[in-house]
């Protein structure tokens, strides 16, 4: 009687569970593999499979599928089809002749589209955030920040349901998400995300989409001051003078702008070059020109240098300006947006023996840690 009980109360909390909707143990996330600009005309598959299409199973070893006139066609088959599903029975191998070579052992659904063949890959949350993991972090790097990249990919994944609902999956497999990986993924990765399996950065109830960039160079950004997550504030990375990522080569740098590339930043007769506004950890969020009208915010500044000069000269607007007979010395810090965690100071929390919790409430004291179970 009382283990009845017992099970009908476990009953009742599993379909409360359900029902929120974001607590389940075996979610899938729809990765599209492939971008939609450069979408393969074919596709090759090889491994041992079962193949659905039209009604129809059968088990192969290799099988080619075109996009044709808005369907698919299955190369010795010649019948058309709107979707071909892939259940492999061990890794399979997708050939493409636009992509590098994919191996995946998951459920793998093949749709038309006007440009080509989009594969939807149905990952499992976990095997989803080592994959994401082994493309965002170098895998070297101390356990603790690994780990706490895992809980930053597990949080964006959870978040990122129905993203791409519009292309027919959740996730792309670009930085626009999060870059994904469809090679076998390294031990290492999936010991850090097993580390932390189920945990991720929620804001109330909901797990939240967490920013990070590359080196915040000794304070991270406003988010909301650059019209990114407003929750995540701008902190001072470590002691004052002692920054957890001053080993980031990126960590201090220097350029001289002239005359004519401030002109072709502001697209303008250049005038005197100034900062007109800082956020509270001192980026720049607006520079402009003395005696013009125009102004620009720091992420657009940011944009155009990048697009004008590469993207190695202006790396992030935590910087200084120093006007020089005719031209300026801008002397700056970090690479980057700058919003979220700063991965190298991750690497130097890590290597001062934090541990993944203690990176992330650094970097992210507006969220909490919750377990998705
Ligand atoms: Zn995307
Ligand atoms: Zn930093």
């Amino acid at each position: 009687m009382q283990r009845r009980s017992l099970a009908t109360r476990l009953f009742v909390v599993c379909l409360l569970i359900a029902a929120s909707g974001v607590c389940r143990a075996d979610r899938v996330v729809r990765v599209g593999l492939w971008p939609q600009q450069r979408l393969p005309r074919r596709v090759t598959v090889t491994g041992a499979m079962t193949v659905e299409s039209s009604g129809r199973a059968w088990t192969a070893r290799t099988l080619s599928i075109i996009a044709s006139q808005g369907s698919l066609t299955i190369a010795g088959n010649g019948k058309q089809a709107m979707s071909v599903q892939i259940r492999p029975r061990g890794p399979v191998t997708l050939r493409t002749q636009t992509s590098p070579l994919a191996v995946l052992n998951c459920k793998l659904r093949f749709r038309p589209s006007s440009a080509g063949v989009q594969c939807v890959a149905d990952v499992p949350l976990e095997e989803y955030t080592a994959r994401v993991l082994a493309r965002e972090m170098p895998l070297d790097w101390p356990p603790e920040a690994l780990a706490a990249q895992a809980v930053v990919a597990r949080s964006t994944g959870l978040a990122s349901f129905h993203r791409h609902a519009a292309d027919g999956y959740d996730v792309c497999s670009l930085t626009h998400c999060q870059l994904f990986s469809a090679i076998p993924v390294s031990p290492v990765a999936v010991a850090a995300v097993r580390r932390t399996t189920g945990w991720a950065l929620a804001r109330g109830a909901r797990p939240v989409r967490a920013p990070f960039c590359s080196t915040c160079g000794g304070w991270t950004a406003d988010g909301g001051a650059i019209g990114m997550e407003e929750w995540c504030r701008a902190v001072r990375d470590g002691p004052a003078g002692a920054a957890y990522c001053r080993e980031s080569p990126h960590f201090s740098w220097k350029t001289v702008l002239t005359r004519r590339d401030v002109a072709a930043v502001f697209r303008e007769a250049s005038g005197e070059f100034v900062v007109l506004r800082r956020d509270s950890g001192g980026r720049v969020t607006r520079v402009g020109l003395k005696g013009h009208s125009q102004s620009i915010d720091g992420g657009e500044f940011l944009m155009r240098c990048g697009r004008t000069f590469g993207w190695a000269r202006i790396k992030s607007c935590l910087l200084s300006i120093k006007s020089q007979r005719g031209s300026w010395l801008v002397s700056g810090h970090g690479l980057g947006h700058g919003v979220g965690m700063c991965q190298c100071g991750a690497r130097g929390m890590a290597k001062e023996g934090k541990s993944w919790r203690e990176i992330l409430k650094h970097y992210y004291s507006a969220a909490e840690l919750r377990r998705w179970p």
